[in-house]
């Protein structure tokens, strides 16, 4: 049976790279119809961080990652949470001190302080000599008797054979030439990452581990410690390190690496996995930069195509995938009416001041001119929340410096201007407002009145938005309306 887990250590948010290990190996699972498990790693005690637990599950509800056994949804081979089972890794450290992988250091901090500075003197990198592997019975008793604190440490072996990693093929690393013996169990009584994971792997019955090649180096120490107990390892695969586009290496600190930014950006968690898979691989070239829905995902992932050269990470691709979902949105009716609903309610967080000091005509937030401002707007816009953006608030709200001072600089008199643009547009039908005729007749104005069209759209352009810059001036006003548009040219004139 397959089964896998993700076993973040809650040290903040979820970022990334975790996304990234979580996503595969759920993809993995799905994809063989086997068990997806969350664990949460917190042993380290001086790292935790309060709820964070609570708030990677619900992270990774949010993107659709659900577990098969997790500490909320609970499992046979639980609990799933490392500091509820200290219990079972003192357990587990006895049999290794029984069958002599494991032994009692009683070396003081000083002591480890003094080998670490010889050893820099010389310079080395500290390395444990492992002194307490060798003391007799008998001392080991004395220190006993005199309650002298201890740790457990593990006997590392030479290693001669490589092991076969599922991403980037065998891997031969000696680790007992670069390291000390390592502690399994600290003077505290809790268990080291490398103890914890290696039992609870084994316990929970994970058959592959899929993990950040960060954790490569420890591999053959988790290795060593499965034959120490007589157990059969899973397999093991790593993927790649993500860096940044510029190739420098990822800081868990940018906070737009954060899943729980984005989300809060209005980035669908589509798009955020599709991303992910995008830098990460592990499926077909022709699947390259299609959007696919997380079912997809599952069909077509392939652990085989992911690549074990390093990934970049370029947020270009984050915005493309966002559009592709959000026009796949607008073509579906019934998602298009989320879409309507959820602008609606951010336009009145962000203008319900304005709307009910009628600075926002009503109109504007009807379902029928939002799915038109949806419509026009979907080729320059990643998301909904881009429309509550500076360059959009013209559309909702009439811009306060309209009036004709800022208009007075223009090299002509604007009034007169202005007077046969509102004719002018007061005359075109309703039916007939579209950007392409209104285009036409505000250009006819600017002939009359001896404007280059440059000019006149400029003029248009800043009495309805404000803005120097912006869409065209006939797409603007039809977006606007006739009825807001007249308005706001006599709002300029005035
Ligand atoms: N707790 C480790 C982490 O935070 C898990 C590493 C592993 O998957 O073995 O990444």
């Amino acid at each position: 049976e397959i089964r896998v887990r993700f076993a973040p250590s809650p040290t903040g948010y979820l970022h990334l790279g975790g996304l990234r290990t979580a996503l595969y190996n759920y993809l993995f699972a799905r994809s063989n119809g086997g068990k997806f498990i969350l664990r949460i790693e917190d042993t380290d005690q001086t790292r935790l961080v309060t709820k964070a637990a609570e708030r990677l599950e619900s992270i990774l509800k949010w993107a659709e990652i659900n577990a098969d056994e997790s500490p909320i949804v609970g499992g046979s081979v639980g609990p799933y949470v490392q500091s509820q089972r200290i219990d079972i890794y003192q357990d587990h450290v006895d049999k290794l001190l029984e069958n002599g992988t494991a032994y009692k250091c009683f070396c003081t901090e000083m002591r480890l302080n003094l080998l670490k500075k010889d050893l820099q003197r010389r310079g080395e990198t500290m390395k444990y000599d492992n002194r307490c592997r060798h003391l007799s019975s008998d001392k080991i008793m004395k220190l006993e008797a005199t309650l002298t604190p201890y740790c457990i440490r593990f006997k590392l072996e030479d290693i001669q054979e490589p092991f076969q990693d599922l991403v980037y093929g065998p891997i031969l690393n000696n680790i007992a030439e670069q390291e000390g013996d390592p502690i399994i169990l600290k003077t505290d009584g809790y268990p080291t990452y490398h103890f914890a994971n290696v039992v609870d792997d084994h316990l929970m019955g994970i058959s592959h581990v899929l993990r950040g090649v960060e954790w490569q180096v420890s591999t053959p120490k988790h290795l060593l410690l499965y034959k120490a107990f007589g157990w059969d390892p899973p397999k093991f695969g790593h993927l790649p390190l993500i860096k940044n586009s510029d190739g420098t290496k990822l800081s868990k600190r940018q906070g737009d690496l954060h899943v729980e930014t984005l989300k809060s950006k209005g980035y669908s968690a589509k798009s955020v996995l599709n991303f992910v898979t995008n830098i990460g691989g592990g499926f077909d070239d022709k699947e390259h930069n299609l959007l696919h829905s997380i079912e997809e995902l599952v069909e077509k992932f392939n652990l085989g195509r992911i690549n074990p050269n390093s990934c970049k990470l370029e947020m270009e691709k984050l915005l493309q995938f966002s559009q592709m979902d959000l026009l796949q949105q607008l073509e579906n009716p019934v998602k298009m009416n989320i879409l309507v609903k959820k602008l609606q309610v951010l336009l009145q967080d962000t203008y319900g001041e304005k709307l009910a000091s009628n600075v926002i005509r009503e109109e504007v937030l009807s379902p029928e001119n939002i799915k038109k401002i949806l419509l026009w707007s979907r080729n320059r816009i990643c998301k909904v929340e881009d429309l509550l953006t500076e360059e959009f608030s013209y559309i909702w709200v009439v811009p306060q410096d309209l009036s004709l001072d800022k208009l007075a600089a223009m090299p002509f008199s604007p009034v007169n201007v202005l007077s046969s643009l509102i004719d002018k547009v007061s005359s075109i039908p309703d039916d007939d407002f579209s950007a392409e005729v209104i285009s036409r007749n505000v250009r006819a104005v600017g002939k009359n009145n001896g404007l280059k069209v440059p000019a006149i759209m400029s003029l248009v352009r800043r009495s309805v938005s404000g803005l120097k810059q912006g869409p065209p001036v006939g797409e603007m006003l039809e977006i606007l309306g006739k009825e807001s548009s007249i308005e706001r040219l006599k709002h300029a004139r005035s």
